[in-house]
């Protein structure tokens, strides 16, 4: 019989997906690794299941512990699976502007959802960094995993991601573009293929407009989960050989795009990475092989990228983007 024992078996393994109408008239291969094939729908997966087993195996997280971690989204999603599957308590601090239906989905795998205020300094005492450290504290048993600053995120990439996309690709990958969050991905990943190539894999980031990996000064934007005000450990800098900043609305567009050509539903990240690849291939050669991590997938942006009341409130919306019309039954 073919089946695993659990869920968290199937972490990782990620197809790749070749790129078509999008790269169409450009010379390399542009390859997709798929991260929304994960159990938990993104690549947070891989750190989640990583940062856990190394914590049990120094003693930080034992038997009956509680995660804590200041999280609303897809690594909380990760954390929540993997503690479901270990018998752990989860406990995630998130701000209040954080949509009620993100924080239903942690519920519904069993965590539980503390909510603070958005409009308050990091350092004050109801901010969720700071909510998030005193549970920590508090709770017996409490562990932070902190994916800002712990070393199993980027090693999680460096020995799953990176060895997936050299034997994916039978060493021909020729580039790497990764969207940069905590940074652990492409400082894991691109460490991994750089290592294994001999230093011939160009790794490339790719950054909102406005944040500081290309340059910015914590400048707003609109993409989610990626680009910083602040420089976290887990970020590399002597990995990426070059950055690529992309604004909201390419971002977007990119991202509509991906389901409508491609039939790949994706988060607006993953938009961004594949506008910063194709800008890339513009300048590669036909043996080139660009792989493009493509974080999350879409369904959870479908009352903002996807929704063309919401691109036009921002002026992101474009001819070649609209969305289909949902219109009344005939
Ligand atoms: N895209 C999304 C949707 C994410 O949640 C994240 C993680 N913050 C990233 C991209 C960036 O990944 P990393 O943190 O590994 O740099």
């Amino acid at each position: 019989m073919d089946y695993v024992d659990h869920v968290i078996d199937l972490v990782g393994n990620t197809p790749l997906v070749r790129l078509n109408t999008l790269a169409e008239g450009l010379r390399p291969l542009v390859l997709a690794k798929v991260e929304y094939f994960n159990p938990g729908g993104s690549v947070k997966d891989r750190i989640a299941l990583r940062m856990v087993e190394a914590a049990e195996a120094s003693g930080e997280l034992r038997p009956g512990g509680t995660i804590v971690e200041p999280t609303s989204g897809n690594t909380g999603i990760g954390l929540a699976m993997v503690a479901q599957r270990k018998g752990y308590r989860c406990v995630f601090v998130c701000p209040d502007k954080v949509s009620e239906d993100k924080r239903n989905v942690l519920a519904a795998y069993g965590a539980e959802v503390v909510v603070c205020p958005t409009a308050v300094p990091p350092d004050h005492p109801e901010s969720y960094y700071s909510v998030s450290d005193r549970l920590a504290r508090e709770i017996e048993g409490g562990w932070k995993p902190n994916q800002y600053a712990n070393e199993q995120n980027p090693q999680s990439h460096y020995h799953s991601t990176g060895p997936e996309i050299w034997r994916q690709t039978e060493g021909k990958v020729t580039h790497f573009v990764a969207g940069v969050g905590t940074g652990g991905t492409i400082s894991g990943t691109g460490r991994y293929l750089k290592e294994v190539s001999g230093g011939r894999v160009r790794v490339v980031g790719a950054d909102p407009e406005g944040s500081v990996y290309s340059g910015g000064g914590g400048r707003p934007y609109l993409v989610e989960g990626v680009g910083e005000d602040f420089w976290p450990a887990t970020y590399d800098r002597d990995i990426a050989d070059e950055i690529i900043a992309v604004s909201d609305g390419e971002s977007f567009n990119t991202t509509r795009r991906l389901a409508k050509e491609e039939g790949l539903l994706v988060g607006g990240s993953c938009g961004m990475a594949v506008a910063a690849a194709l800008r890339l291939a513009q300048r590669c050669d036909a043996d080139d092989v660009i792989v493009v991590l493509l974080p999350d997938g879409g369904r959870g942006y479908l009352g903002k990228v996807f929704n063309d009341a919401w691109m036009s409130s921002y002026g992101f919306l474009s001819p070649d983007s609209t969305g289909a019309t949902v219109g009344d039954v005939l």
